[in-house]
């Protein structure tokens, strides 16, 4: 293997700690705790385990949080009522839902619903129109720990070609926003992109968002690449991502694991978001 492991788990955990002594020293100097709210509606077992991840980080940093989890016919209304209580809250400076809520209810009912100085994973369409307009809104938590893994690498970004593999809203699209800021390249492909690996072979960075197991084969890498792997794909209970890993490391410079790379970050990003909106909110800075 050629490539260097980014080490998504170390990285986070020295975020993780930045973040906490930063919210020892606003408790300590001002008697803030920031708060963050997670909302999820069903038994997914996947989420469950997510959010108890999330709930579990909160406590390590200190910051306050609540969790909601409701039954799986949780009517509509009763899911904004508790959003609107959230925005009120002033305990609470975060808020997250977890995605695809439940049937009959309308998740964009619920993304307006949350209040935009509490957006931490950047749902709400006003946060989402300032993240493609340069205003200040939020950037959301996968997205954000994909450029900071990327940025770890120390290599210099600007010009570079970059091919995000993926186009949702919460993935795809954000990162290559966050990649054209960076002054990269950006091509973004989908499943209707004719012939993948030519893209793929002329990138300098690759972000593999597509939820398909080894789709980024080693032989579409290019030598010297950046390849982060956001996937995470259950294959014969195990989690892999959508690059064929071995192979890959053969030819990037710098690769991350599934597990191991992308995840971890998240759940960082989730929680420096909170830190930032508690600081707004209190109009401060540290
Ligand atoms: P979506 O299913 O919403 O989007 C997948 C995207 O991949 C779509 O744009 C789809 O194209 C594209 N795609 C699917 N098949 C192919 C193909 N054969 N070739 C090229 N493109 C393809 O998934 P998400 O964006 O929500 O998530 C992507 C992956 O990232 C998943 O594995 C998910 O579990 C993981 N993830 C990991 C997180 C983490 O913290 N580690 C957080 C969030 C997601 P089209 O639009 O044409 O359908």
């Amino acid at each position: 293997m050629k490539g260097k492991i980014i080490d998504g788990r170390k990285i986070s955990k020295d975020l993780l700690n930045e973040i906490k002594e930063k919210i020892n020293t606003l408790s300590s100097n001002q008697g803030i705790v920031p708060g963050l709210a997670v909302i999820y509606v069903g038994d997914d077992k996947a989420s469950n385990i997510y959010v108890e991840s999330i709930i579990k980080k909160c406590k390590k940093v200190g910051l306050y949080s609540e969790k909601y989890n409701l039954p799986k016919d949780t009517k509509e209304r009763e899911v904004l009522s508790i959003i609107e209580s959230l925005n009120r809250n002033k305990k609470i400076n975060g808020i997250i839902v977890q995605f695809p809520i439940a049937e009959g209810i309308d998740e964009n009912k619920i993304k307006w619903a949350v209040s935009e100085q509490k957006d931490v994973d950047c749902i709400n369409p006003i946060n989402v129109g300032r993240l493609y307009t340069n205003s200040v809104g939020f950037i959301p938590c996968t997205p954000k720990g994909v450029i900071k893994l990327i940025k770890s690498t120390g290599e210099n970004l600007a010009g570079k070609k970059a091919v995000v593999v993926g186009r949702s809203n919460i993935v795809g699209k954000p990162v290559g926003e966050l990649l054209l800021k960076e002054d990269l390249t950006v091509s973004i492909c989908h499943s209707k992109t004719r012939n993948l690996e030519e893209y793929l072979l002329k990138a300098d960075v690759v972000v593999a968002a597509a939820g398909r197991p080894n789709l980024v084969k080693g032989r579409m890498i290019k030598e010297g690449s950046i390849v982060i792997d956001v996937g995470t794909n259950v294959v014969d209970g195990k989690l892999v991502g959508d690059v064929e890993f071995e192979k890959a490391a053969d030819k990037a410079a710098f690769i991350t694991p599934v597990p191991g790379g992308v995840g971890p970050m998240t759940i960082a990003m989730l929680l420096e978001n909170t830190l930032e909106a508690c600081l707004r909110q209190c109009e401060l800075k540290l």
